[in-house]
């Protein structure tokens, strides 16, 4: 069958305890029970995908234990395919969650079957990464499995670069293959440090970074930056963005909504007014919409407006999966 979104990416088991106060270094706290969650970049995007009803697979692996068997059941009840998710010896990805009474949190994650999931766990799902529209990556699998996906994809490659790579950023192969590129602000800043414009990137960095000139909504002109940011932030990121040798970029910038650069345009989308009770996943939910509507062939900048308006949805309710919402009912959002 064919899928018109294939995820590549990590399955996690997040065990979750919210703390007081989080722990220093050397300091014991009490926490409350540990919930146990399906999470993983991976899985999250697909289970977005999923809600907003296209049809979607997985690749990638989960470990051979009950946890990894409970998470494989989860997301095939969420109407994710899951038959090219191997199955390795040992246990699946596990992040340690621990929270605390402001939201702030701390994760350890560890790797577990993600760390397997190399080129020849990628190729084995060549025909439908082939056919598919959308191909959606994410860096918590290894980068051998990352450009093997990119390679094979025949429609629209998008990464989703977190978290942000080491110093050695991305192979310049990668670069090239990248259909859409969608940092948060912290990636941006951590792949424009590291990344040298190339003649592939249309319009100079000085001229780019005027925001007043060079920035539209899909309304009309902007003339000034979002509220809760500076114009010298703006400008800045206009300025990373446009930096990259990739060139068709959104950027998530939270309750500021997010920044889409095609080309040398530039344009703004904000999010809409909500009241945000836990932002957690709105990141993933924000990746999984912007494949649906690529999928469905609207233009970049629609595909980000339908993007922002979906994780403005999912951030009025807790949970990273439970928050996500259907297509139901972010048609009823939208009215
Ligand atoms: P996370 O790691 O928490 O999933 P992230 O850092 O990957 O998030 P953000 O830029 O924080 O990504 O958020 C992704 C998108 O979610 C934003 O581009 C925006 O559309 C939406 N969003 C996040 N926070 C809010 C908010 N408070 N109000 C409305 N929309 C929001």
């Amino acid at each position: 069958m064919d899928h018109a979104v294939v995820v590549v990416g990590s399955v996690n088991l997040d065990q979750v305890i919210e703390v007081g106060a989080l722990p220093r270094p050397g300091e014991t706290v009490r926490g409350g029970p540990v919930l146990r969650l399906g999470g993983g970049k991976g899985a999250n995007q697909a289970v977005a995908v999923a809600r907003l009803g296209a049809s979607v697979a997985l690749v990638g692996a989960v470990g051979s234990d009950a946890d990894s068997a409970r998470l494989r059941e989860e997301l095939a009840a969420e109407g994710v395919a899951v038959d090219r998710l191997a199955s390795v010896p040992g246990p699946p990805g596990q992040a340690i969650v621990l929270v605390d009474a402001a939201a702030e949190n701390c994760i350890v994650v560890s790797p577990g079957a993600n760390a397997a999931v190399g080129p020849a766990e990628v190729t084995v799902a060549r025909e439908p990464l082939a056919r598919a529209a959308v191909v959606l990556a994410q860096l918590e699998i290894g980068l051998p499995a990352v450009l093997t996906a990119a390679r094979l994809t025949r429609g629209t490659f998008i990464l989703n670069p977190a978290p942000a790579p080491t110093a050695d950023g991305l192979p310049e192969e990668l670069w090239g293959l990248i259909g859409v590129l969608v940092p948060n602000r912290t990636e941006l800043a951590s792949l424009s440090s590291m990344s040298a414009p190339t003649s592939s990137v249309t319009e100079p960095m000085s001229s780019a970074a005027e925001p007043t000139d060079s920035v539209t909504e899909p309304t009309g002109s902007v003339t000034e930056p979002p509220a809760p940011m500076t114009e010298p932030a703006f400008a800045e990121l206009v300025r990373q963005a446009s930096a990259l040798p990739c060139e068709r970029v959104v950027v998530t910038l939270g309750a500021d909504g997010a920044l889409v650069r095609e080309g040398s345009a530039i344009e703004l989308i904000p999010a809409p007014t909500t009241h945000a009770v836990d932002t957690t996943g709105a990141g993933d939910t924000f990746c999984g919409a912007l494949a649906v509507a690529l999928a469905e062939g609207r233009p970049l900048a629609a595909a980000a407006g339908f993007a922002v308006r979906a994780a403005a949805l999912s951030v009025t309710r807790t949970g990273a999966r439970t928050a996500m919402p259907t297509r139901a009912a972010l048609d009823t959002a939208d009215g």
